[in-house]
C-alpha cells in the first residue's frame, strides 16, 4: 500500500451535489488523500465561477480532512503529471454514465498508460442526482434543499441570476 497515494476526483461540479459529497467521502475512507479537481473550460457555460464552485465545495467537504480542493485547466492527464498521482475517481449512476467514462477512461489511459479510473457507485437516492437536474429545479423555483450541501443551498437561492 502506497502511503502517498492521492486520488484525483474530477469534474465541473456546477453546483456540487450530495451525490458528489456521497462519492468524495466513500474515496476519502480509500484513499490516503483525495483532491477534488474543478475544471476550469472557458469554453463552457457555467451558472458558477470557478472560485465560486471551489469556495462552495470547500465548505461542503470541510469535515473530510484528507480531502482537499483544486482546480485545473488543460488535460487531466498532465494535471496529474504535475501533481504526481495516476488514479481518477468517477462516480457511476445508471448505465447511460457507463459509455462516456468508459471513453474517457480508455483515452486518458491512452494518453498516459499509468493512468487508472476507479469508478464508484453512489448511495440508491443519489442515482438520479445531477447537477443539471438541481440547476433546472432552482430556475423552477422548486424545493432542492435535501439533494445538496447547506452552502451550496444558501448560494442557489441567492444567485440572481436564477
Ligand atoms: P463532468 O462535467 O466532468 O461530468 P460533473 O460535475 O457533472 O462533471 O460530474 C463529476 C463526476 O461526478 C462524474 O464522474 C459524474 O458521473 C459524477 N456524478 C455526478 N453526479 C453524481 C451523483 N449524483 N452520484 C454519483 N456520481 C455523480
Amino acid at each position: 500500500m502506497n502511503n502517498n497515494l492521492i486520488a484525483v476526483y474530477p469534474g465541473s461540479f456546477d453546483p456540487p451535489t450530495n451525490g458528489h459529497i456521497d462519492i468524495i467521502s466513500r474515496a476519502s475512507v480509500i484513499f490516503p488523500k483525495v483532491i477534488v479537481a474543478i475544471t476550469h473550460n472557458q469554453n463552457k457555460e457555467h451558472l458558477f465561477s470557478l472560485e465560486e464552485r471551489v469556495e462552495m465545495m470547500e465548505q461542503s467537504t470541510s469535515s473530510l480532512k484528507n480531502v482537499q480542493i483544486d482546480s485545473f485547466s488543460g488535460l487531466l492527464v498532465d494535471y496529474l503529471d504535475n501533481i504526481g498521482s495516476f488514479v481518477v475517481v468517477r462516480g457511476l449512476r445508471a448505465l447511460s454514465d457507463f459509455e462516456y467514462e468508459f471513453q474517457m477512461a480508455l483515452m486518458n489511459r491512452t494518453l498516459n498508460r499509468k493512468i487508472e479510473t476507479v469508478f464508484l457507485m453512489p448511495a440508491q437516492e443519489y442515482t438520479f442526482l445531477s447537477s443539471s437536474m438541481v440547476r433546472e429545479i432552482a430556475v423552477l423555483n422548486g424545493d432542492f434543499k435535501k439533494l445538496v450541501p447547506d452552502a451550496v443551498y444558501k448560494k442557489l437561492k441567492n444567485n440572481k441570476r436564477i
